[in-house]
Parts: C-alpha cells; structure tokens; sequence
C-alpha cells in the first residue's frame, strides 16, 4: 500500500467515480523491485515475466531501466516491442509453442528460445536456424506457495541430450533454465538447481560443447499475509550457490522475475456485497465480495495465495469468515477452509483493499464470466 495508491482513491471518490473493484498500480514500487532485484544480483540480466502484468506502462517503464522480457506467446513479445523493447531484450520462454508461433518470433527478430525436450528443439531448428536456446529442468516445487509442478522441464539427465541435439540441429546450445516455484519463500531452493545446471555443463563441455548461461527463473515472493526473506538474502543464497557449483567458471546468469517485480505495487479496491450466515445458529458468516476467482483473484485456487485485506474497521473485534467471489460458480469461493479473520462490524457496501494484487491479478480475469467485466486497472 502506497500514499499514492490511497490519494488516487480517494480522488475517484470525491469525483463519485468509484465502482470498482479496480486495481490500482504504482510504478514508484516497480522501480524500486527493480532496482532492488539489479542490487542484489549486480552481474545478472533481469527478464521480466511478462504474464505477472503487461500493462504498457509497467512495459515501458522496464524498457528505460534497462530490463529484458520473458515472453509466453506472440501478443507478449508484440507488447513488449510495443514498450520500446528490441528483439535481442526478448526471450520466448514457454517451453510450449506452435512452430508456426516460432516461424513469427523469428521473424520479429527473437533469437533465444526455451525448450525441454527434442521434439521442441526439432521446430526451433526448422523455424528459427542458428538460434540460442536453453533447456528448462524439472525442479521440485517445495517451499513454493504457487509451485509449478511437472508440467515445464524435463530430468536434468535428460537434458544434456536435448542440448546436444539442438547443437547437431545447427541451433546454439546456450544453457540451462529452471524455475523453483512461484512465491518461493526458501533462498536455499535454488542451491539444488544450480548443482543440476552445473553436472550438465560439465557433461556437456565432455562432449565438446560449451555452455554460456544459466536462466534462474523467477519465484521472487512478495509479501501477502507472511513476511518473506528480503531480496538481498535470495542474491547472496545464489551467489554463494554458484560459486560452490561453478567454482571460478561462473556462467553468465539471468533471473525472470514476475511476482516480485510487481506484486507489491498493486492494491485491488473491492466491495462488500453481502454479509449472512448459513443458518440462524450458525456462528460462521459469509463475506462475499465484488471480485473472486474469475475476476481477478484467480491466484486464489486451493487457498494458496492469501491476500492481506484492509477494511476501514480494522483494529476493530474480528471474527473468521468465509470469503466469496460474486459469480454464480460454486468454485467462486476464496477462503473456506482455512476461514479469513475480518471485522465484526464489516457491512454490506463497506469497501476493502486487497493487497499485494499487482501480479496474476488483471491477467488473470475472464472476459465476462456472467457478465461481470474484466478487472479494470490504473496504473500511477
Ligand atoms: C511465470 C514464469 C516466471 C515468473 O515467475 P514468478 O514466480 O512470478 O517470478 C518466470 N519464468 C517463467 C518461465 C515463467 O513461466
């Protein structure tokens, strides 16, 4: 939360324009990650995931800091050119994509690519000739709150013989990526992947090849209801894991930053629709809210992220909760199971300050799931 955050609220207010739930971010805080994330890792790129928020003015903002991108898609690389970024400050870093998407990336005039397994190195080598990729390991979530599961990496075994494929194929063999899980709350997570990226350069300079670069990935936190370790403490657990498995032969390193970069800069202002209970007896009540999972809080999915929320009583006698989206989806419910503590005296049309909303939040958010509208977004 930000004064700027609250002035630009309080403005909408008095001009009778709030009806939200909006988010509202604050490029002051970007910077700052920024900066912050170029501090403490001084020698390493950073490439911003774009997913987290592409709002053109976060874009933008990176471009004349000096930022790179990590891209899933062709509408993410054609936003971030649209920031001013040039193609040799783009990745394609989904280790999914249609050759046909490939063909176009290339054509835009992006050379590095992720892959994890050879039938994907096959399309790059046919769609994008001599370019650099890098092979994306498996890595095990844990200490993760948004862990990545199986889905993107493949065995660091497995990896050497993707890599050498890509180098036969014509492509540069470029190195190694991973990514320890999202809101990764454990520096220490990444001491166990940079060991693995290690072996494979090692296996791989045996065969002739020479690695160049190891992709940290992203899994940067920022802070919702638990304090998370400061920026500085993840670049000195890297630090001190390349030097330990690099030894005096420390590849050139990038980080992906997403949540970190912009989690913090955003705060949701939503809406208290109703307040009831299940049953006259029933001590427990039900807060339902503006916004849920379809439009906005989708990162809410098995209560994973927990949101802090702000309400004008706060300081005020507390009780647990359920909280629930709007929509008319059984799913829409945010905390159940492990009931949220709000005041007792929250009421019907009292507004609440969702924090920590500026990542997975407006990217998130469904077209119109019954009518309500995509979750509109300022940015400051
Ligand atoms: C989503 C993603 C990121 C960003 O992850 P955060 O945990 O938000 O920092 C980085 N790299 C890749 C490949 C991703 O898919």
């Amino acid at each position: 939360m930000t004064d700027r955050i609250l002035e630009f609220l309080d403005a909408r207010r008095r001009e009778g324009r709030d009806c939200g739930p909006c988010l509202v971010l604050d490029l002051d805080v970007v910077r700052d990650n920024y900066l912050g994330f170029a501090k403490a890792l001084p020698d390493t790129r950073v490439f911003y995931a774009v997913k987290a928020n592409p709002a053109p003015e976060v874009l933008s903002l990176l471009v004349r800091l000096g930022s790179c991108f990590d891209t899933a898609s062709i509408v993410e690389i054609e936003q971030a050119l649209a920031a001013g970024a040039t193609p040799d400050r783009i990745s394609y870093g989904n280790t999914i994509k249609k050759e046909r998407d490939i063909a176009r990336a290339f054509a835009l005039g992006v050379r590095l690519f992720a892959v994890d397994c050879v039938a994907e190195v096959e399309k790059i080598a046919r769609a994008a000739p001599g370019a650099k990729v890098f092979c994306r390991i498996l890595c095990d979530g844990t200490g993760a709150e948004w862990p990545l599961s199986r889905k993107f990496g493949c065995a660091p075994e497995m990896a050497a013989s993707v890599l050498e494929c890509a180098h036969r194929l014509g492509l540069a063999a470029h190195g190694v990526s991973f990514h320890v899980g999202s809101q990764q709350r454990n520096p220490r997570r990444w001491d166990g992947a940079l060991k693995a990226a290690a072996n494979i350069f090692r296996d791989l300079a045996e065969r002739g090849i020479n690695l160049q670069m190891v992709n940290l990935g992203g899994g940067f936190p920022t802070r919702y209801l638990k304090n998370v370790p400061a920026i500085r403490t993840y670049g000195q657990a890297i630090l001190r894991g390349l030097a330990k498995h690099f030894g005096n032969r420390i590849p050139e390193t990038i980080i992906e930053p997403g949540r970190g970069m912009v989690g913090n800069a955003g705060v949701i202002e939503a809406e208290v629709v109703l307040v009831s209970r299940k049953s006259e007896d029933d001590p427990l009540r039900w807060v339902y809210l503006d916004i849920g999972k379809f439009n906005g809080l989708a990162e809410t999915a098995d209560e994973m992220i927990r949101y802090p929320i702000r309400t004008e009583a706060d300081g005020a006698a507390t009780a647990p909760c359920v909280v629930a989206g709007p929509s008319c989806d059984s799913i829409d419910v945010l905390y159940e199971k492990e009931p949220y503590f709000l005041p007792v005296s929250l009421e019907i049309g009292a507004k609440v300050l969702i924090e920590g909303t500026g990542a997975y939040t407006t990217t998130y958010s469904s077209v119109g799931f019954n009518g309500f509208p995509p979750l509109e977004s300022f940015v400051i």
